[in-house]
């Protein structure tokens, strides 16, 4: 076959001479590549844990207590990915979606217990300083969490050169006369000053399978329920995401 008789030669060679199709190209891919990237993790783990659970259940006498426990992961991951999903549909065509008054500290009491096996596997010894007032924020449930542990997945991946005796992670939440203030606070690598600046930008990212979507879903959710966040540097080494979210009343109106 003589060079161009090849259909796909010719398509390759429209692409090149189309720069901005080549690129729309390539953001798809890299879309498709972080949606595979974060909706695996959960996955996986609802196939294991549903194989738990039966093991439990196959035991002679069965032991329905770690079923359940199995099980209660297993809602936990498939509503985690659901969560992921429903957050990528949004980013595709954002349409308004229904907000309820959400109390933060159960909130990430929820999402500490939803990463435990994380947190417990990479060895990071957790302090949840959780001040609860009893208020809450007016928002979309899934999306904070999908903040929240988007927050906790990169302080895990983080603090993986870290010494084993120093991976903490602490998380506090205090609140204000406006607002409520999430601050997630890890001893790992810390943020470099020139990257400072990038981190919230789409596609930032220094991993080797990062695809730098997580901080800019964050700033987006944060922002889009009329609150922010930002980074800082740890005293002792390691970074701080603070993030601020107004009160139900002000939320609301
Ligand atoms: P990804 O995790 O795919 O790289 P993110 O948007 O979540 O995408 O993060 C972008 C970049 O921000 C990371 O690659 C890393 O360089 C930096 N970063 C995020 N969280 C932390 C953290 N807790 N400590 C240090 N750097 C961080």
């Amino acid at each position: 076959m003589q060079a161009g008789d090849d259909p796909h030669d010719q398509r390759n060679q429209s692409d090149q001479s189309d720069p901005a199709h080549a690129n729309r190209l390539a953001l798809l891919g890299r879309c498709v590549a972080m949606i595979v990237h974060d909706a695996a993790q959960p996955v996986a783990s609802v196939a294991t844990r549903g194989q738990s659970a039966l093991r439990w259940l196959r035991h002679d006498p069965p032991d329905i207590d770690a079923a359940v426990a199995s099980l209660e992961r297993l809602v936990a991951d498939a509503e985690r990915a659901g969560a992921l999903l429903a957050e990528l549909r949004a980013l595709a065509s954002p349409v308004a979606r229904p907000r309820q008054a959400v109390p933060l500290a159960a909130l990430l009491r929820d999402t500490l217990h939803w990463l435990d096996d994380d947190l417990r596997t990479h060895g990071i010894d957790v302090s949840a300083d959780l001040h609860d007032d009893g208020g809450a924020v007016m928002a979309e449930r899934a999306a904070l969490q999908q903040l929240f542990v988007n927050l906790v997945v990169n302080a895990i991946e983080a603090m993986a050169d870290t010494p084993p005796d120093a991976r903490q992670l602490t998380v506090a939440l205090s609140a204000h006369a406006d607002a409520y203030v999430v601050a997630i606070s890890d001893h790992g690598c810390g943020i470099a000053a020139d990257a400072a600046p990038l981190l919230f930008e789409a596609f930032y990212t220094t991993k080797e399978a990062g695809m730098g979507m997580g901080l800019a879903i964050c700033h987006r959710i944060a922002t889009e329920h009329g609150g922010g966040i930002h980074a800082e540097h740890c005293a002792g080494g390691g970074a701080r995401f603070v993030v601020r979210l107004p009160r139900t009343a002000q939320a609301a109106s």
